[in-house]
C-alpha cells in the first residue's frame, strides 16, 4: 500500500512521523502456508534529503503457520526495526525493477508492500514452533509411528463411528 510522503517532501530535513498499515497475503514458505494478521503495522518517521527519503521505524506483525514439531497451530510475533532509503524518481524507469536492493518511489507516494513482505518474511524463524519447548519432536524419533496416520485401529474406529451414524439414520 502507498504511504503519502508529501509532508516530508515539503519539509526537507524534517523527521515526519508516520503510521502505515499493510496487508501481507499468505506466503508459501518451505512447503508451509504462512498467513499474517491484518494489519501489519509500520511505524516511525521519514526524512527527505535531496532525492532520498529515509524511513526509520519498526514493523509489527503476527504470523501464523504450523509447528514444525507437532504440526499444531503456531504463532510468531514479529517486531523488526528497519532503516531504508527510497530514491525519488521523476518518471518510471525500466531498469529499477531489475535492482531489488534499491527502493524507489514516484511522486509523493511510496509503495511499502514489498518492503513489509521482505522484512516480515526474513524475520520468520527457519523452524516455526508452537512453543519453544514443543515436545512434538519425539514424534519424529526413529521407530515412532503416528497413531493418527498408521494405527489400523484408528481406521476401524472411524468405520465404527460411521456405522453408528448410519444406524441412527435408519
Ligand atoms: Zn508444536
Amino acid at each position: 500500500m502507498l504511504l503519502d510522503v508529501s509532508r516530508a517532501l515539503r519539509n526537507p530535513g524534517e523527521a515526519v512521523p508516520f503510521t502505515h498499515h499493510e496487508h501481507i497475503p499468505p506466503q508459501e514458505i518451505s512447503g508451509e502456508t504462512v498467513t499474517f494478521d491484518d494489519p501489519v503495522v509500520m511505524e516511525g518517521h521519514c526524512t527527505m534529503s535531496g532525492d532520498d527519503l529515509t524511513l526509520d521505524g519498526t514493523l509489527t506483525a503476527t504470523a501464523h503457520s504450523r509447528c514444525c514439531n507437532c504440526l499444531g497451530p503456531a504463532q510468531v510475533d514479529i517486531k523488526v526495526p528497519f532503516h531504508e532509503v527510497f530514491t525519488r524518481l521523476d518518471r518510471p524507469q525500466e531498469d529499477t525493477e531489475a535492482d531489488p536492493d534499491r527502493w524507489v518511489f514516484l511522486g509523493s507516494k511510496a509503495e511499502l508492500s514489498h518492503l513489509a513482505l521482505t522484512l516480515a518474511v526474513l524475520e520468520l524463524p527457519i523452524r516455526i514452533l508452537c512453543k519453544p519447548d514443543c515436545e512434538g519432536y519425539k514424534q519424529m524419533a526413529p521407530g515412532y509411528t503416528n497413531p493418527q496416520k498408521s494405527n489400523p485401529f484408528s481406521v476401524l474406529q472411524n468405520l465404527q463411528l460411521k456405522n453408528d451414524q448410519d444406524d441412527q439414520e435408519v
